[in-house]
């Protein structure tokens, strides 16, 4: 894709997702005035326009860049002028003036009191082997909260649909009991505000706001692991909710048994209720779930395509909507739909390796790539910055990923000692309480990794 394609993909996707009027005034001369490996330099028309992008839209821009070509590893600003201006798109949308937050760009619709997106429901849910018995017990869930399977576990690897079933209890919830109260959180944001209100000495006040809910939800419950005080509170939340009959429902990359560092008394009520898991779907649900999307975006694929896309991107359903959406913004730019040839190029670095194994040396590299420094470096002693943070990465991830054991780490560095390896993780895993602009890296290093 040249500059100026990138840009007009770019600009087709975010107009969905803003006022018509914020398009206009901000998306209005700008344009990729540079692409350098993982850097795209991006010109504004003023130094006002210069700050807005950076403090509003960057992290949506930044999301969407990296869809559209996972290369793009940074995005910067500049005041300049183009020579020539990528037009706006004609038809820019219809879109409301909601406020667009620069965490949750695509979740702008995002209940304020429920944290609920009203994009996910049962009704857009797809059903197939792989995931029919978690949709069983959250449809009986949402038909009588509380009284089915307390708590509702749902395990299952990324971009399997978790969320998107979780949130589809609450709102349809929320359609048939319009008293009832829901509410969803992410472990991460649960496990903050937590530290936020002890920090704050209001824990009662934080612990108020789940006394009376009907519905708790909370999403990656991994993300507690190793987090004493998180675990701590959210276990009175849970027995005070639980013994009042109120509906719990959790989800997790692993099953209960498989998290680390959690409370074994918090495990055992995990595994005191419902247990279910979200496989990877089959080809044919693939073939099924491209075909419903496509609908929904109203473009006609060939049978030829959805089938490549369906046997080369196996692992989850995020990756397929991906696929579908860099199709689709090519569409819009051509008017037509891209045929096979067109395709393969397009998916080219969507489509992963078959492998999904990873090594330390994998992690490594992929450490490395993003933040831009030498392997050799990453092994080495340096204690400059710039290499001690990455390198406390690569540790924290090989220990993740792996599961390897802290000697074997340090040894892998340099011969260091384990200590160093466990200090690593600690500190990663502390960081990451409070620091989402790295779990965000993080996330994205993970995903390099499996490719590699
Ligand atoms: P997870 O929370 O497991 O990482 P998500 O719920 O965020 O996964 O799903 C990733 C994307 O795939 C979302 O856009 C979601 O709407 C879509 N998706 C997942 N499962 C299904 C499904 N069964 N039917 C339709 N869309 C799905
Ligand atoms: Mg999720």
């Amino acid at each position: 894709m040249s500059k100026d394609e990138l840009w007009q993909a770019l600009l087709a996707q975010i107009q969905f997702n803003i006022s018509k009027a914020n398009f206009a005034t901000w998306f209005k001369n700008t344009g990729i005035l540079q692409k350098k490996g993982p850097q795209v330099v991006i010109a504004v028309p003023n130094n006002f326009s210069k700050e807005w992008l950076e403090n509003k839209y960057n992290k949506a821009v930044y999301k969407i860049l990296h869809g559209l070509d996972d290369e793009i590893r940074e995005v910067k600003y500049t005041v300049a002028k183009l020579e020539t201006v990528v037009q706006l798109p004609q038809n820019a949308p219809l879109e409301s003036d909601g406020p667009v937050s620069q965490l949750e760009f695509q979740d702008f619709k995002v209940n304020k009191e429920t944290n609920l997106n009203p994009r996910y429901t049962f009704d857009n849910f797809i059903v197939g082997p792989f995931n029919e018995l978690p949709h069983a017990a959250a449809l009986a869930i949402a038909g009588n909260p509380g009284s089915v399977y307390n708590p509702l576990f749902v395990y299952g690897g990324v971009g399997l649909g978790k969320t998107h079933l979780l949130q589809a209890i609450g709102n349809e919830v929320l359609n048939k009991f319009s008293q009832k109260r829901v509410k969803y959180v992410s472990s991460e944001k649960f496990a903050s505000g937590i530290v936020n209100s002890i920090r704050n000495h209001n824990i009662d006040k934080f612990k108020s706001l789940y006394k009376d809910i009907d519905v708790l939800i909370i999403d990656d419950i991994q993300f507690f692991a190793g987090k004493e005080k998180s675990q701590e509170e959210f276990f009175h939340i849970f027995n005070s909710l639980y013994e009042k009959n109120k509906q719990i429902i959790l989800s997790s990359d692993r099953p209960p048994k498989a998290i680390s560092a959690i409370e074994e008394r918090l495990r055992s009520r995990f595994e005191g209720g419902m247990i279910a898991d979200i496989s990877m779907p089959d080809f044919e649900t693939r073939i099924a779930i491209l075909k419903t999307k496509s609908q929904e975006k109203k473009i006609n694929f060939s049978e030829e395509i959805l089938e490549y896309i369906a046997s080369n991107i196996q692992r989850n359903i995020r990756e397929l909507e991906g696929a579908l959406n860099r199709l689709a913004a090519h569409q819009k730019l051509n008017n037509r739909a891209p045929d096979i040839e067109t395709t393969k190029v397009l998916l080219k670095n969507l489509i992963s390796s078959p492998s999904k194994t990873t090594n330390p040396d994998k992690i490594i590299k992929a450490v490395a790539f993003h933040f831009d420094v030498k392997e050799k470096d990453i092994l080495a002693n340096s204690r400059k910055k710039e290499i001690v943070g990455p390198r406390q990465i690569a540790m924290y991830l090989i220990r993740m990923e792996l599961k390897s054991s802290f000697p074997s780490i340090g040894n892998k560095f340099g011969g260091k000692d384990h200590t160093t390896a466990i200090h690593a993780y600690n500190k990663i895993t502390k960081e990451l309480e409070n620091n989402e602009h790295l779990n965000e890296e993080i996330g994205l290093i993970k995903e390099q990794i499996y490719r590699l």
